[in-house]
């Protein structure tokens, strides 16, 4: 925690802003395509459930999901969530009850919406999911300018357009996506190296499990400060329709997340002083439930999003109430804060949602 010790002698001296000592030496950050926040706080959805075009295992997906009671619904689809994270951090999105989170940026679609949460900044001229390399500083590329983080600072995403998002050229971080070699030494990378070649695509790129593998056995050879794990499966499978998938999906991205805490919470270097992010990109449709499917400028309610957010500075209020919006480019220096430092850029950068660290 050298840096921030530094940091608060440095702060004293400049004026800026004084973070206080936090117990957060580690970040993981997790982002789920295109999940509605509607199925994360109310777990299964009947309408779609009971509508045959986009259901094809309607028993199955009841026994699985559904229940009359609401938070058990919710429960049933992502436990490690509404019981872990419930029980010791907090999740703010659930519009039902009047806290709201929301896109900044008025696109809702995938690249404006990563830049965003690692940017800061809802750059307008950010308007496309096009392999453009990014021109905005996003946070991960700051953090790895921290002499401490120098090198500790890793992504691993299923779509292949991270790269470029978190310009990877610029930015020096480690980036794999989709179906870049893994070239490293330990021997689990290299064997899902060869599984990622030989898998079969359904969504024509690598499947999340492989992303999150890759993601967690680098963790434990390399032992990154700051890790990024981008799933992308919910996305496409809603915007085929699939619902089954879309669930499944969502559920066993849930179980990822809570086979990563187990697994940090087993090892020195991270137990009781690493914090996970989970977020998304965008909302979906709702209101008109055919709609759900689908995001984007043109579809109702698709800039509505969620947080969730678990760690050792994380007062643990469980699914939060406050009448508030906060809003997706308050997540970049949010992830500075945990880290011990203020997030700054060439372009403006928002606020840290405060109530996510502070005591
Ligand atoms: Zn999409």
């Amino acid at each position: 925690m050298r840096q921030v010790r530094l940091l608060f002698v440095l702060c004293v001296f400049t004026g800026t802003q004084i973070f206080a000592q936090r117990k957060t030496e580690n970040i993981v950050i997790f982002t789920l395509d295109g999940m509605r926040w509607e199925e994360v706080f109310g777990g299964i959805d009947s309408a779609i459930l009971n509508n045959p075009k986009f259901t094809r295992e309607k028993d199955d997906l009841t026994k699985k999901f559904w229940s009359d009671d609401a938070k058990e619904r919710r429960k049933k689809l992502f436990p490690f969530i509404w019981t872990t994270v419930a029980a010791h951090g907090q999740i703010y999105g659930n519009r039902m009850i009047g806290n709201n989170v929301n896109n900044a940026n008025p696109y809702w679609f995938s690249y404006p919406g990563y830049n965003e949460i690692f940017t800061g900044y809802p750059d307008t001229a950010v308007n496309s999911n096009d392999k453009i390399k990014n021109k905005n500083t996003n946070v991960l590329e700051f953090l790895n300018q921290q002499r401490p983080l120098n090198g500790k600072v890793a992504a691993f995403s299923t779509w292949d357009c991270f790269p470029y998002i978190l310009n990877k050229w610029r930015s020096g971080i480690y980036v794999n996506s989709d179906v870049d070699s893994i070239k490293l030494n330990a021997p689990s990378l290299k064997l899902i190296d060869d599984i990622q070649f030989l898998t079969t695509k359904p969504i024509g790129v690598r499947p999340d499990i492989l992303t999150y593998m890759a993601g967690r056995e680098y963790l434990k050879a390399y032992k990154p400060r700051v890790l990024y794990v981008a799933f992308d499966e919910t996305d496409d499978y809603a915007h085929a329709g699939l619902y089954d998938q879309y669930l499944g999906s969502a559920h066993a991205e849930d179980g990822m997340i809570a086979d990563l805490w187990k697994t940090v919470q087993s090892m020195p270097e991270y137990k009781d002083k690493t914090t996970f992010i989970i977020a998304c990109d965008h909302g979906r449709g709702n209101k008109i439930k055919e709609q759900w499917t689908d995001h984007g400028q043109k579809v109702e309610d698709a800039g509505q999003i969620w947080i969730a957010v678990l760690g050792p500075d994380t007062t643990p209020i469980g699914e939060v109430k406050a009448q508030t919006t906060l809003y997706q480019e308050q997540i970049a220096a949010t992830i500075g804060a945990l880290m011990g430092y203020e997030f700054k850029a060439e372009h403006p950068v928002a606020k840290p949602i405060t109530t996510i660290y502070s005591k």
